[in-house]
């Protein structure tokens, strides 16, 4: 039976992608993939990602500067963010964040992008997604601000922490303070082991799904192109890792990116 799922967060709009993007669209809803968030890293890849989400029926867009790219994001940048966000199919800010692994840009620039980016979603009342990666002990003082100076009206989530790649206790933090958990292909490479533990430990009303693509492609893919298509085999996996039916965890997952994002309205 095919799955019915939401890649929430894709890189659509990425020069891997230049020879064959409407292809890959169309494999992924063939796959069962049948929504895509793409997800923009800074102001030219954010436009790009609100056309391919007016474009495409299917698609949706984030509008944000990735902590590589947060040397250099002025005031005026965060205000050409705010006009990108304000069109119609933009659901989200980010991805945002810290990364401290690669530190691409200096920490401070990274610092101040975030708290530019998390105010603008405050202002605008969306979610925002997090990339971070060797930084949560900036991260989770940050977000626990946040999350508490501003909550959002009827309840609304606070966001994604993306490709979670953590312990269960940082896990469960981040979900005490309203976001999602979202998971990719990586859960499936020899050197995730440890996720197993966390996987479990999620309530399934606060996981997602997502590909990263180019990136991280699902372990038999290894050394390729990821693309959205191959979604499908991380709901599985995942899904055996929780002991539930993939159908049970596409539809927990898909009515969490709905809820998240609000897919409905949008
Ligand atoms: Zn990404």
């Amino acid at each position: 039976m095919k799955l019915s799922i939401v890649d929430t967060h894709a890189h659509l709009d990425m020069p891997h992608f230049n020879k064959d993007r409407m292809e890959v669209i169309t494999r992924a809803l063939d796959s069962g993939v049948n929504k895509i968030i793409t997800v923009g890293i800074d102001l030219e890849s954010s436009q790009k990602a609100t056309k391919l989400a007016e474009s495409h029926q299917r698609v949706f867009a984030a509008v944000g500067f990735h902590p590589h790219d947060a040397a250099g994001v002025k005031a005026t940048d965060i205000a050409d963010l705010a006009d990108l966000a304000g069109q119609r199919k933009v659901v989200a800010i980010g991805e945002m964040g810290l990364d401290f692994y690669r530190n691409r840009s200096p920490r401070e620039a990274q610092l101040q992008a975030l708290k530019w980016q998390l105010e603008l979603a405050m202002n605008l009342d969306l979610p925002v997604v997090i990339h971070c990666r060797q930084a949560d002990k900036d991260m989770l003082p940050l977000l626990r601000d946040w999350t508490s100076s501003h909550k959002r009206p009827d309840g609304k989530p606070a966001g994604v922490i993306h490709c979670f790649n953590g312990d269960t206790d940082t896990a469960k933090q981040y979900l005490n303070m309203g976001f999602f958990i979202a998971l990719g292909a990586y859960i499936g490479y020899p050197t995730s082991f440890h996720l197993g533990s966390v996987i479990k430990s999620l309530p399934a009303d606060r996981i997602l799904v997502e590909t990263d693509c180019p990136f991280l492609p699902p372990q038999i893919h290894r050394g390729k192109r990821n693309e959205p298509a191959y979604l499908p085999l991380t709901v599985k996996l995942l899904a055996e890792i929780r002991k539930v039916s993939p159908e049970v965890l596409a539809g927990e997952t898909t009515r969490n990116a709905v809820k998240l994002f609000g897919l409905d309205a949008k």
